[in-house]
């Protein structure tokens, strides 16, 4: 499955990502949430890669399982960050052989402890990497983008041109680090139109899952959490499960009605390897005709 042919058909796109089980009984959870969320009929599934091949198994055997055993439309990832060109066709030789056929690269981030394991000819950037794998694959290839600006960008004009030459180098799809406020998302499309990127930009959305995670995973992805967004997190009792996750959903919904109602090409669903947020979310949309 080519991402980019889903994108020609002028309907919103429907994907969801997810990270490869850590262990057996996290293998059983992740099973019953793919059984769950794939009943939605989304057009793709995508699963994470940890940087610096952390979870370079994990992955391969999520994407098998995924493609082989459940015959679902799949997406790889590879993050390149500590891994050398070598380690690099590994990973996507095994990908091809069971039937990948869209790679999303990403450059992944420097582990906190030590760099020991850095591969001397690492590629620094995802626009390297990008480069390396259109240049020895077929692979459709899809990169991210970051409304608010990566966290180590020098601004967000600057990411954007690193962006382009993402594109320029074989991306054919941009999926966005989630955000809090629409308005990041189409400020930063227009940004990219402007600077020639011309690819479709898909916004990521991660519904409020936990209070902690919510606020935590936002210093770490550079989103902000806006006023709104602040006020109802202060509201709500963090231990009332049911109360956050239907915050979380409520948010999440009207965030999504206004980007489907501007015309996205799709919705990209961090799941967390959850199932019940994106379930009730995605019903939603669509008893609205929206997706
Ligand atoms: C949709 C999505 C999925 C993700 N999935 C994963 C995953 O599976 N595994 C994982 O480990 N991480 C994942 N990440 C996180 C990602 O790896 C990190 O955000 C990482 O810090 C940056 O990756 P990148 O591919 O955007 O890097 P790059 O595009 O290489 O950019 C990294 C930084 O370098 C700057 N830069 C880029 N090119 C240059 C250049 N030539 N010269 C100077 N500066 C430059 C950019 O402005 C940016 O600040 C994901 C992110 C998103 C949005």
């Amino acid at each position: 499955m080519r991402v980019s042919t889903l994108y020609k058909n002028n309907q919103p796109v429907l994907s969801m990502e997810f990270f490869p089980p850590r262990n057996q009984a996290a293998s059983e959870t992740f099973n019953g949430v793919i059984d769950t969320l794939s009943a939605l009929d989304p057009d793709y599934l995508s699963i994470t890669f940890g940087a610096g091949g952390s979870t370079r198994d994990g992955s391969y055997q999520a994407v098998k399982v995924l493609i082989v055993n459940k015959k679902l439309p799949t997406v790889a990832y590879i993050a390149g960050y500590g891994l050398g060109p070598d380690d690099i066709r590994e990973v996507l030789d095994k990908y091809k052989e069971i039937g990948v056929e869209t790679i999303f690269v990403i450059r992944g981030d420097k582990p906190k402890t030590d760099d020991a394991a850095l591969h001397p000819d690492s590629f620094l950037y995802a626009s390297d990497l990008i480069a390396f794998i259109k240049s020895h694959y077929d692979f459709t290839l899809g990169c991210a983008g970051y409304p608010e600006g990566h966290i180590e960008a020098e601004s967000l004009d600057m990411d954007i041109h690193y962006l382009k030459q993402k594109v320029e180098n074989g991306a054919e799809y941009v999926v966005t680090q989630y955000f809090y406020d629409n308005a990041y998302f189409f400020n930063f499309v227009e940004k990219c139109k402007a600077q020639g990127i011309d690819v479709p930009i898909i916004p990521g959305i991660m519904p409020v899952y936990t209070v902690n995670m919510t606020r935590m995973l936002s210093k770490v992805c550079g989103s902000t959490i806006t006023k709104a967004l602040d006020t109802q997190l202060n509201a709500v009792n963090p231990d009332d499960t049911d109360s956050v996750l239907k915050l979380g959903i409520e948010f999440a919904t009207e965030q999504c009605r206004g980007l489907l109602k501007k015309g996205v090409p799709g919705l990209h669903f961090y799941t967390m390897d959850r199932s019940k947020s994106t379930v009730a979310i995605v019903q939603q949309l669509r008893q609205e005709n929206l997706l």
